[in-house]
């Protein structure tokens, strides 16, 4: 009986084993939103990022051909600034994110970083000097420590802390029973939207990339956790290249230029002042909706505290 105990035992191990990487296989594809649309061209060579800045040039870009989604979009994010991407739903905003990053290629135009076109690049090269903080972060079924240094395999424990501590996180991981070494995901604990984005934040704080593409969730959330973000982001981009598909107003009024989206096209553009002093604008209007959601949550908030 202990023979046969022995291998059974051995083969639920190794099943375990097999389902936990499979669920990170499948968590890290979800995460990527991997597509096997693009290839490198043979003998490709390396990304050289000297300054990290970007040039979309009249980029087109349709999933399905009978319906265009971007229609000659133009605009540049210079070394080390944060340009702010915003619009209606279904705009166009994340697929811009999607081209930089290379998970399709563009219909026309270019799209390049340091004068070279993403399309003649790797696509290692290019991520590797891309940090993606996406939308909905997927964390792996594993420790908090694991998730963060996933940004950076073999980062020490000290350094996994610290980009803990930057990304607002820190205090949050320090009050859990087990620590760093808490189980999350799945079927672990479970984290709020804010909190998962701010373990996607330490991650990219860790891989310490050249150029950041961050797409906020759309989700509301309390003033305080994104006051906490905003902190955690202003870290992140620091003198780092940022693109930001912006749902928040806090990140779009610190923006350098603020890009308006309208039906795959730039409706207006400009600093939030600028955009701010056309009151029939499209970015006024979302400006004036968007602040008084915010003042009517915070008075709710208020009223809760004083019951
Ligand atoms: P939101 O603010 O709601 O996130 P968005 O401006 O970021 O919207 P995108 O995600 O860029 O919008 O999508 C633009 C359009 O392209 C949408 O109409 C969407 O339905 C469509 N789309 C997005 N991804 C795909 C896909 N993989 N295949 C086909 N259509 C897609």
């Amino acid at each position: 009986l202990i023979q046969l105990a022995i291998p059974l035992n051995f083969i639920g191990f190794v099943y375990r084993e097999i389902r936990q990487g499979l669920t990170d296989i499948e968590q890290m594809f979800a995460l990527l939103e991997v597509e096997e649309e693009v290839q490198d061209r043979p003998g490709a060579p390396d990304l050289v990022v000297t300054d990290g800045a970007i040039v979309f040039r009249d980029v087109h870009f349709a999933y399905d051909p009978a319906r265009p989604i971007l229609k000659g979009v133009s605009f540049e994010v210079p070394a080390g600034r944060t340009v702010a991407v915003v619009g209606p739903s279904g705009a166009g905003k994340s697929t811009l994110s999607r081209l930089l990053y290379r998970f399709y290629d563009v219909q026309q135009g270019t799209i390049t970083v340091d004068g070279q076109d993403v399309r003649d690049v790797t696509q290692k090269s290019l991520r590797s000097a891309i940090g993606m903080v996406p939308q909905d972060t997927v964390l792996f079924n594993d420790t908090i420590a694991y998730n963060i240094r996933y940004g950076r395999p073999g980062a020490s424990d000290a350094d996994v802390a610290a980009a803990a501590e930057a990304a607002q996180i820190g205090s949050f991981i320090r009050h859990l029973p087990e620590g760093f070494s808490a189980m999350v995901g799945e079927r672990g604990l479970k984290l709020s939207g804010g909190e998962k984005q701010r373990v996607a934040i330490a991650r990219t704080i860790l891989k310490s990339p050249p150029i950041l593409i961050l797409d906020e969730a759309t989700s509301a959330l309390d003033t305080r956790t994104e006051q906490e973000i905003q902190a955690a982001l202003d870290v992140v981009s620091r003198n780092r290249t940022t693109l930001v598909i912006a749902h928040r107003l806090s990140t779009v009024v610190s923006a350098d230029e603020i890009i308006v989206l309208k039906d795959g096209m730039i409706a207006e553009r400009g600093t939030h002042g600028e955009l701010l002093q056309r009151e029939d604008g499209l970015y006024a209007s979302m400006w004036n909706r968007q602040r008084e959601a915010v003042q009517a949550e915070e008075r709710l908030q208020a009223v809760r505290e004083s019951d």
